[in-house]
């Protein structure tokens, strides 16, 4: 083992997520779901690049971060060369083109401004050979109607969908929802599932439910998650910052 998978805090990193991979298994077999349906995207956000090194090492690939310049900083500095970068965090359109540099995908797209810059963005990256693939695209539902909270409206979902389903250099994967913290997450993440059930009728491969995070998981792969966005339950809380 190398000296960074052997620190305290790759011994710590070890433990959580054998017992969060082991929570989701149980969730995912309690709701009587195939083995293996709901992936684990470690949300990474305010925690050091040397977290991530660890995770790796543990098998991980997939990361979940929310502000563009603290996920590129560390996208530089690890350079993985085969991991994954998630956007998870609410994104204002004058960061489109930067994140579509290093985004696998992109979960908070709430609008169809936004979805254009990305889609201008990740059309510059493909021709510049930057990334090789198209930007996966999950749409962001608000399930409260809050404007501030981000998210789309769910009657003005289908337009925004078939706006992104037709952007160059994006793939629509899928739908993203954060329950509001005072709600009945059993609640919220079944109306997302008949929101998705709808979409996939017009859009049939965007498979992706984005859903769950460390106090709501089981709830959320109860109503058909396919991946849990977990940060506090893998990592410990989050250091405070200034930024
Ligand atoms: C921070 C964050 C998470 C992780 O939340 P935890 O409660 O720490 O698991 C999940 N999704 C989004 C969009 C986030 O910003």
């Amino acid at each position: 083992m190398s000296t960074v998978a052997s620190s305290a805090r790759a011994t710590e990193l070890a433990g959580r997520l054998d017992g969060l991979v082991a929570r989701i298994d149980a969730a995912v077999a309690a709701a009587g779901r195939p083995a293996g349906s709901v992936r684990l995207l470690p949300v990474t956000k305010f925690h050091p690049a040397s977290d991530i090194a660890i995770l790796y090492e543990l098998g991980r690939r997939e990361f979940g971060e929310s502000r563009e310049q603290e996920a590129a900083a560390k996208v530089d500095r690890l350079g993985l060369p085969d991991a994954e970068w998630h956007m998870i965090g609410r994104l204002q359109r004058n960061k489109a083109r930067a994140v579509a540099r290093w985004a696998h995908t992109v979960h908070s797209v709430d609008s169809e401004r936004l979805a254009n810059a990305l889609s201008r963005g990740a059309c510059e990256a493909l021709d510049a050979g930057e990334r090789t693939e198209s930007l996966r695209v999950l749409l962001q539902v608000s399930l409260d109607a809050d404007p501030a909270r981000g998210g789309v409206a769910p009657a003005d979902l289908p337009a925004l969908a078939d706006v992104v389903a037709a952007a160059p250099g994006l793939h629509l994967a899928g739908l993203m929802a954060i329950p509001p913290l005072d709600a009945d997450s059993d609640a919220c993440f079944a109306n997302l599932a008949m929101l998705h059930t709808s979409l996939l009728a017009r859009h049939a491969d965007a498979t992706e439910l984005s859903a769950g995070m460390s106090g709501d998981l089981e709830s959320a792969v109860t109503h058909g998650s396919t991946c849990v966005r977990v940060g506090t339950a893998l990592m410990g809380a989050r250091p405070i910052t200034s930024a």
